[in-house]
């Protein structure tokens, strides 16, 4: 491939920094990095020490240095980097030919135990936290799953989770869409499901309820859903002005999944904090989301890949292969134009609509379509955590952020190890020693 793209691997293989608030505290702790990756200033430092206490990092210096009485983690032959960060994941589940007729057999809890998989298989990918925008499993799944994590009782990155996506009648996370009339029933705002502002109101006031960190909803209709559209307007603009208010009142932002132009106008209108996919995003979208400071999460590689996927006949049901087919070859050439246009963008890729664990494949597509390597990587890390609002805790390597993200690992030592080997892994295999 090309010599962006070497660049990219390049730099890849060590994800250090964010966490939650579990980590165990080994004392202090003194990384020495080959070089490190400043993704504020654009630029790849030599050599680095980076000096961790506890949880956080405490300070980062030129060179080799050795504190007095600290472990000394030897990374000379290694790039250090922030962790990277996916806006726009699915934890619970993952594309498979059955995906269509499983909501028919399985029950939270068969969600929950394939979310562990997927998590630690995120995290091992160098991904040390996720947004996870919507839920098959009920809309509790993934909120147990990151309060698992957070107490160490699995291995995944940090999680802030939507929940259960909020949709319209009909529309592309109505949880019964494209099913037979007699089992349809009525979803309403406690299923995610509103037809008014006051549902609006009431269905993010579930989600908080349900312990949601951030408000998804479902502006246009979808590529996946049994429905023939995926690019209709789903929303009316006042019922995505009532979410927004009601989520501001409850201090969660809001995703909007939109492919079709008029959705992203209405949704951008009303307020919401992302874009996601924006597929079909006029240039008219564009100035306005700059105006409005909203930023835009590309997903490319699941477009990417439901192009791939549907050229194999019957893995998709066939309302929704021409949608696939039709997504796949507009989606990257979008994210160009919006990086041109100067729109915002944060990383995310919908895994779980391809499988977990390849998440990284989103840089190569960022960077073939004209966005330089390391703004890639500030897009998986500083301006991440911007849209998290979490800068102070993530997104750079310096003093105050936290330093290791691997959970139920013995020792910080081997958790940066962990995310190294794994980091690095991707797309190559690396030797097994260095995954110890
Ligand atoms: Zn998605």
């Amino acid at each position: 491939m090309t010599r962006k793209r070497d660049f990219v691997l390049a730099v890849l293989p060590l994800a250090l920094a964010a966490a939650t608030a579990h980590a165990q505290a080994p004392g202090n702790t003194a990384v020495q990095c080959g070089a490190l990756v400043d993704v504020e200033g654009l630029r790849v430092l030599g050599p680095h020490t980076i000096l961790v206490s506890g949880e956080r990092i405490t300070a980062v210096e030129a060179g080799r240095v050795a504190p007095a009485g600290a472990t000394v983690v030897d990374l000379a032959g290694h790039t250090c980097m922030p962790g990277l960060m996916d806006m726009h994941t699915h934890l619970t589940s993952e594309t498979n030919r059955d995906a269509y007729s499983e909501g028919f057999r399985l029950n939270p809890p068969d969600y929950a135990f394939r979310s562990v998989v997927y998590a630690e298989r995120t995290l091992m990918a160098g991904f040390t936290s996720v947004r996870n925008l919507g839920d098959l499993g009920g809309g509790t799944v993934s909120v147990a799953l990151r309060n698992a994590i957070a107490q160490g009782l699995v291995k995944g990155p940090r999680v802030l989770t939507a929940g259960k996506s909020i949709a319209t009648t009909g529309g592309h996370a109505d949880p019964t869409n494209g099913w037979a009339k007699a089992i349809q029933g009525d979803p309403g705002p406690a299923e995610g499901v509103i037809n008014s502002p006051d549902e609006a109101r009431k269905a993010v006031r579930q989600r908080y309820k349900d312990g949601a960190d951030v408000i998804k909803i479902t502006a246009s209709g979808g590529v996946l859903s049994f429905a023939k559209n995926g690019q209709n307007p789903q929303f009316t603009l006042d019922e995505a002005k009532a979410i927004v208010e009601a989520a501001r009142d409850y201090g969660l932002t809001v995703a909007a999944h939109a492919h079709g132009d008029e959705a992203m106008r209405r949704a951008v209108m009303a307020g919401v904090d992302s874009i996601e996919h924006g597929t079909y995003m006029s240039d008219a979208t564009m100035k306005l989301m700059k105006e409005k400071g909203t930023w835009y999460v590309p997903t490319i590689t699941a477009g990417v890949f439901v192009g791939e996927m549907a050229a194999q006949p019957g893995y998709y049901p066939e309302i929704v292969r021409p949608k696939a087919l039709a997504v796949a070859p507009i989606i990257q050439k979008t994210f160009g134009r919006a990086y041109k246009a100067g729109v915002k963008i944060a990383f995310g890729t919908d895994a779980g609509v391809f499988p977990h664990g390849q998440n990284a494949r989103e840089f190569e597509l960022m960077v073939a379509a004209g966005m330089p390597p390391l703004e890639a990587i500030r897009s998986a890390t500083l301006n991440a955590a911007e849209l998290l609002g979490e800068t102070g805790n993530l997104g750079t390597v310096a003093p105050g952020k936290y330093a290791v993200s691997v959970h139920s690992v013995p020792s910080l030592t081997t958790g940066l190890r962990c995310a190294a080997a794994s980091a690095a892994g991707w797309p190559r295999s690396v030797p097994s020693t260095a995954a110890a």
